[in-house]
């Protein structure tokens, strides 16, 4: 054991939701061990029961959601109405990933030599560590979760610190058989610990570039695959033939949603030619009115960083941007009072050098650019070293599809705000936003599996 994890509720620091003894090594070692036992009845299971199992789960999980959603807000202070769609998208998932598990397992490939059969099968990695962040405290456990399991694996869960108390309730509230999941309760030692495990046979991490990355070579050092996704500096193309207003309304919440807390989160607004006169001030009325506060409230859109070294990463980054000449048109200041809360900041003239244009600052931050033409727009779009989502607003078609084409992004939305995530269709960052392959859909089969090809030569 390796001391004490301790979660605070973000809107009210005093309120202590929970306190754990850290995991640590020692206790992902007792954890992969019980998994082993329990992995060669889940993976020999058939694919009805692994089915009826997950089915079973979803409807669990859907009878505790109003219960599960207070608790998101109390511990990661998510607005209420996002906790609701977050437990609802996960029940989704669940009931998704069921029918899945009956998808064909494999494919009969024409034979090289007369009379054999060439076959490709699908066989799960084994066990498989998941290490998620707090954002999404039910969402992407269960996005990692009901794949993983659906293809016949078993899973160990170390959850973000400032989210333990959701991951055990989901677990609890999941109820699966025994061993199949496992919650670890840790910090970064006890991640750490997962990966190197060698009773571990894949890795699958969510959360910030430079853990992704470590989590990625060390997975790397000890010969397992690993899927890493990361952060993302995500952009905004407006052009001059946009509906502005639609493309204020989109931005600001994408940006300003949940305090910018999301990997989606709108980071740069570039705005194309005559768009750079009008757009700003559709967005300041836009982002001035987005509801700051407690996030239990059905009208809040912002609700509080989580944690009092957040807040004072971004506010850092806001203040050295205008250190260096750049104005802040609205927000941008901590709120006096009980929580981590900060106004949403709306900040044009930033230099290209400063942490606002080129890293992921993890709040209610947007950072406005102007560009002379598209070609512009798309190469300062992708000046980073990020490639999770952008999106581009035109009325122009071709256009549209032009961009989509050249972002370097994994998620291109048209006309749409870069939050929002389709679980059954493939979701993962490009360049240094992801790693190892996409999550979510069919797509997370590639995975969660592995491929034996089978060659059956006469006579049989
Ligand atoms: P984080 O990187 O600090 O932590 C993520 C997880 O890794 C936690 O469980 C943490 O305890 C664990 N960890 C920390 N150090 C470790 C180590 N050395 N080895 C193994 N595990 C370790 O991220 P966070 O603050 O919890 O989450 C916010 C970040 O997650 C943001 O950067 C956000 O963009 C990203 N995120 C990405 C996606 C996506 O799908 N691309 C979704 C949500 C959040």
């Amino acid at each position: 054991m390796t001391g004490t994890i301790r979660s605070t509720s973000p809107q009210r620091p005093d309120d202590v939701v929970g306190e754990w003894p850290d995991a640590g090594a020692t206790g992902v070692d007792g954890a992969a061990g019980r998994a082993r036992e329990a992995l060669t009845g889940w993976s020999s299971a058939t694919a009805f029961e692994r089915s009826r199992v997950l089915g079973d789960a979803a409807a669990r999980l859907a009878a505790v959601a109003d219960d599960l959603a207070e608790l998101l807000v109390r511990e990661v202070g998510k607005p209420i109405t996002e906790s609701r769609a977050e437990i609802a998208r996960a029940v989704a998932i669940l009931e998704f990933y069921a029918q899945a598990a009956l998808d064909p397992e494999g494919e009969v490939l024409p034979p090289s030599a007369a009379g054999s059969m060439l076959l490709t099968r699908r066989r799960p990695r084994g066990v498989v560590g998941l290490i998620t962040p707090w954002n999404f405290p039910v969402a992407i456990p269960v996005w990692k979760l009901a794949p993983a399991l659906a293809w016949g694996n078993v899973a160990v869960l170390k959850p973000s610190p400032e989210s333990t108390a959701c991951a055990l309730r989901l677990a609890e509230a999941l109820d699966l058989p025994a061993g199949v999941l496992q919650v670890v309760p840790g910090g970064g030692g006890a991640g750490r610990a997962m990966v190197e495990h060698p009773g571990i046979d894949a890795v699958s991490f969510t959360g910030s570039a430079a853990v992704g990355h470590d989590v990625a070579k060390a997975a790397a050092a000890h010969g397992i695959p690993a899927q890493a996704e990361m952060g993302g500096q995500n952009p905004v193309v407006v052009l001059a033939d946009a509906d502005l207003e639609a493309a204020a309304v989109a931005v600001a919440s994408a940006a300003m949603g949940y305090a910018g807390q999301k990997c989606t989160a709108a980071r740069r607004v570039i705005a194309v030619g005559t768009a750079a006169r009008d757009l700003p001030e559709a967005l300041v009325a836009r982002v001035e009115a987005l509801k700051v506060g407690d996030p239990a409230a059905s009208d809040t859109v912002v609700g509080p960083l989580i944690t009092s070294a957040a807040r004072d990463r971004v506010a850092a980054a806001v203040d050295a941007a205008r250190s260096s000449g750049a104005r802040v048109l609205t927000g941008g200041a901590r709120l006096d009072g009980e929580g981590w809360f900060y106004t949403p900041a709306l900040v044009d003239g930033v230099g290209a050098d400063q942490e606002l244009a080129r890293e992921e600052v993890f709040g209610p931050v947007l950072a406005m650019f102007a560009a002379s033409d598209l070609e512009e727009a798309v190469r300062m779009a992708n000046a980073t070293r990020y490639g999770l989502v952008a999106a581009v607003f035109t009325r122009d078609l071709g256009v549209a599809l032009d961009a989509a084409t050249r972002l370097e992004a994994g998620l291109v939305r048209i006309n749409a705000p870069t939050t929002g995530v389709d679980f059954h269709a493939p979701f993962g960052g490009d360049k240094g936003s992801g790693h190892g392959g996409r999550e979510q859909g069919r797509a997370a089969r590639e995975f969660y599996t592995t491929t034996t090809t089978i060659t059956i030569a006469p006579p049989f």
